[in-house]
């Protein structure tokens, strides 16, 4: 019976892995159909200032939603259209439509783009960067890049040339989804990083763990002792929000507790509400008794 069985679990193994290699093949052929003919959209999510309470960028995040298939995540996509060689395509769109809406909005506000490894060897970054600021109008420090430690360490010699040209036109390096990667430190200040994303597995148990929250302060400490601007990610709860005022040197926050990614046509609206809000971004303490 267990060799049968094993036998059994063998092939729906390989069922399972024929369905997922058609499911890829399938998303593969309808992802390049999407970016050609346009389908793929934007959503941006804000960034607040906690001294300020105020918001100081959007972030900008790709959504393709399938004809059939309903939304595909990034996570899903991204990775394909690595794979495929057609990301740096998606980049130059979102660098694009990002740096577009950025220069709509009032005030300061900035805008963030996530940026592959890829795109170091695939793409004239600084080129792009270039027309893009030029067609909008749009000032250099008001456009971010972001950079995940896989991107750099994948890309070393280039990542570092890329970077440095871009920074020396003045716009802003961030380095995301810090301290899930290969959290090797040398890079942290060989490269021109102005900030630092914190990932949010640091902040999710904050608010009941002790040695989370200790985590976090430390983490967010390095950055401030190399200069770096410290967001962290993923803020979900008020409780998250009031453990890091409390007691970590964070600068800025974004997540779910101040606003989802939203579609281009409600930004306006969400930066003015929240920045119509003249309360700290958390309300006093109740005391007890
Ligand atoms: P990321 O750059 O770290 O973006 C933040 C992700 O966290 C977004 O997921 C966002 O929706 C999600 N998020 C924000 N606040 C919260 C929160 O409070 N709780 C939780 N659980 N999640 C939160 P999303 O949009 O699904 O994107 C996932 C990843 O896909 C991004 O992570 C980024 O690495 C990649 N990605 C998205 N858009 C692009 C793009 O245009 N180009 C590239 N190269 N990568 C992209
Ligand atoms: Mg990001
Ligand atoms: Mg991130
Ligand atoms: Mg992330």
């Amino acid at each position: 019976a267990a060799k049968g069985e094993g036998k059994g679990r063998c092939q729906l193994f390989h069922q399972q892995m024929d369905i997922d290699y058609h499911y890829r093949q399938r998303l593969k052929a309808d992802l390049r159909e999407a970016l050609a003919a346009g389908a793929l959209s934007l959503v941006f999510q804000p960034l607040l200032d906690i001294s300020s309470h105020r918001v100081v960028s959007c972030e900008a995040l790709a959504r393709w939603t399938h004809p059939e298939l309903g939304p595909i995540p990034p996570a899903t996509f991204i990775p394909l259209a690595e794979e495929m060689g057609i990301i740096s395509e998606i980049t130059a769109f979102v660098v694009r439509s990002a740096v577009a809406e950025c220069s709509q909005w009032a005030g300061e506000i900035g805008v963030a783009v996530n940026v592959s490894g890829r795109d170091f060897r695939g793409l004239d970054l600084p080129g792009l960067v270039d027309e893009a600021l030029a067609e909008s109008g749009l000032s250099a420090p008001r456009l971010e890049l972001e950079v995940t430690e896989t991107a750099v360490i994948e890309e070393t010699d280039l990542a570092q040339s890329v970077l440095e040209s871009l920074s020396a036109r003045g716009i802003s390096i961030a380095l995301d989804d810090f301290g899930t990667g290969y959290s090797s430190l040398s890079y942290l200040s060989a490269l021109p990083f102005n900030k630092l994303k914190i990932d949010r597995s640091f902040v999710q148990d904050i608010a009941e763990d002790e040695r989370a929250l200790s985590l976090l302060a430390n983490v967010a400490r390095l950055g401030r002792d190399l200069d770096l601007t410290v967001v962290a990610e993923g803020v979900e709860t008020e409780d998250q929000l009031r453990a890091m005022l409390e007691h970590t040197g964070i600068q800025q926050v974004q997540g779910y507790f101040f606003s989802r990614p939203l579609p281009a046509r409600d930004i306006a609206e969400l930066i003015s509400h929240l920045n119509g809000q003249t309360s700290p971004l958390l309300p006093a303490k109740r005391k007890h008794g």
